[in-house]
């Protein structure tokens, strides 16, 4: 594999940019390895500045369910660059695209763009705080909501891989309010409100976590949330960055059959371009300036391009409900063919999945939490990433993250990759 230009690049990078990255995994640091610098990615491929071309896992950690640049929806954006990139003042798509959340989602009745999931969750808990007149949240151990400093407690993604779950620079009094409990226990959500449970303002949640890997809530579990907060005038809270759009149109409240309070978007609704946005029913989101008090502002948020992309990307969801058939589809290949790999090597790790969100574990099932995720073998993880590198599949650097599939990816790019994991599998042995 040819890595010169790469190389060239990082070196550069890591004298102006901290780790020579935006965003810490990207820097393949966690794999022990040094970072691909990307040129072009179309469907499902990417193609990385030295012309090595892998199918993409990726996918910008969720946004392109159609895969990269689809033609659809890129096109015509040049019109709406040529009469301006940001305004300021209200835009029609706006509220068009404010319409297509709201009556995708059966829960919420309104709805506010902001610029990221970080973004998002951390104005959707300010309002709850505000409407509940109560201080502390609950939040689990393993969900990722995004690097506000409230939530960036015992938390997934990246903060695992880096070994830094609790984020130093948080100060103590600022997370003193911040509730953890473990993902998918009962007895200590029940515990936890028999305690404290007049006090807490809202429960955050993601519905399937995919950012310990892949960690479903269970059925049980997520009735429990919502039984529980409606008994203690608590507000439920879906972030569904990651899951919004992807498990299926309605998103959580299709998926699982349960209505939150409140729910945060990112990701699939900017189809690739910064964007995040909170909602919730009337009565809450009425808390919100200008109607209520609670200050929530964003000098790019609704920016017309996002607007545009996130419009066209949602209206291809809605009108196409196959995309969901054949993504569900795909992602049971890949799941069968990555246990089929796993059984014929005679290894004991788990593939879970929930959509076209699949994630194989280094680790026995089943793996249903934090403690669970963490038994993984990541140094056998880190290996198994470098080969399939090589054979040209580009994961995400780290065993805590899901592959994302997108519609662009075909059988043959399925069966292919099923095939190099195999061989990556039994390399890193
Ligand atoms: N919530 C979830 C579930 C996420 O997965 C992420 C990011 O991956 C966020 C929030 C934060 O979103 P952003 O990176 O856009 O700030």
């Amino acid at each position: 594999m040819k890595n010169e230009k790469s190389l060239k690049i990082y070196e550069e990078a890591i004298e102006y940019i901290p780790g020579g990255v935006n965003s810490p995994v990207r820097a393949f640091r966690s794999v022990g390895l040094d970072p691909v610098f990307i040129d072009r990615a179309h469907g499902s491929r990417i193609w990385d500045v030295d012309g090595n071309e892998y199918i993409d896992y990726i996918c910008s950690w969720g946004p392109l369910m159609l895969g990269h640049s689809p033609k659809e929806i890129v096109e015509g954006i040049e019109e709406i660059v040529a009469k301006g990139t940001s305004y300021g003042v209200p835009t029609a798509i706006e509220v068009e695209m404010a319409k297509i959340i709201v009556e995708a989602y059966p829960a919420i009745d309104q709805v506010r763009m902001v610029n990221s999931g970080t973004e998002a969750t951390m104005s959707a808990l300010r309002v709850a705080r505000a409407y509940t007149k109560r201080n502390k949240i609950l939040k689990f151990e393993g969900c990722y909501h995004g690097h506000s400093d409230a939530l960036l407690v015992k938390s997934g993604s990246g903060t695992i891989t880096y070994g830094v779950p609790t984020s130093p620079g948080v100060p103590e009094d600022v997370v003193k309010d911040t509730l953890v409990c473990k993902y998918n226990d009962l007895d200590e959500v029940r515990a936890i409100f028999k305690e404290q449970g007049n006090e807490i303002a809202a429960v955050i949640v993601e519905t399937v976590s995919g950012n310990m890997g892949v960690v479903p809530g269970t059925q049980e579990f997520l009735q429990l949330l919502r039984d529980i907060t409606k008994e203690y005038g608590t507000v439920l809270i879906f972030d569904e960055v990651i899951t919004g759009f992807r498990l299926n149109y309605s998103s959580s409240v299709g998926y699982f059959g349960i209505k939150p309070d409140m729910a945060c978007f990112g990701k699939i609704i900017g189809a690739g371009l910064p964007v995040g946005a909170y909602g919730g029913t009337k009565e809450i989101m009425s808390m919100v300036s200008p109607v209520g008090p609670v200050y929530q502002a964003g000098t790019l948020s609704g920016n017309p391009l996002a607007m545009y992309m996130g419009k066209k990307n949602l209206e291809i969801l809605r009108d196409n409900p196959q995309i969901y058939k054949n993504l569900e589809e795909k992602a049971t290949r890949l799941e069968k063919g990555l246990k089929s790999n796993v059984e014929k090597l005679g290894l004991n790790y788990t593939v879970n999945r929930a959509g076209s969100l699949v994630c194989l574990f280094f680790a026995e099932g089943p793996i249903n939490n934090y403690d669970d995720v963490t038994k993984c073998d990541v140094t056998k993880f880190n290996k198994y990433f470098a080969e399939l590198l090589k054979r040209g599949i580009l994961l995400a650097p780290t065993q805590f993250e899901a592959m994302f599939l997108s519609n662009a990816h075909t059988n043959e790019d399925i069966d292919y990759t099923i095939n190099a994991c195999y061989e990556a599998l039994k390399a890193a042995h």
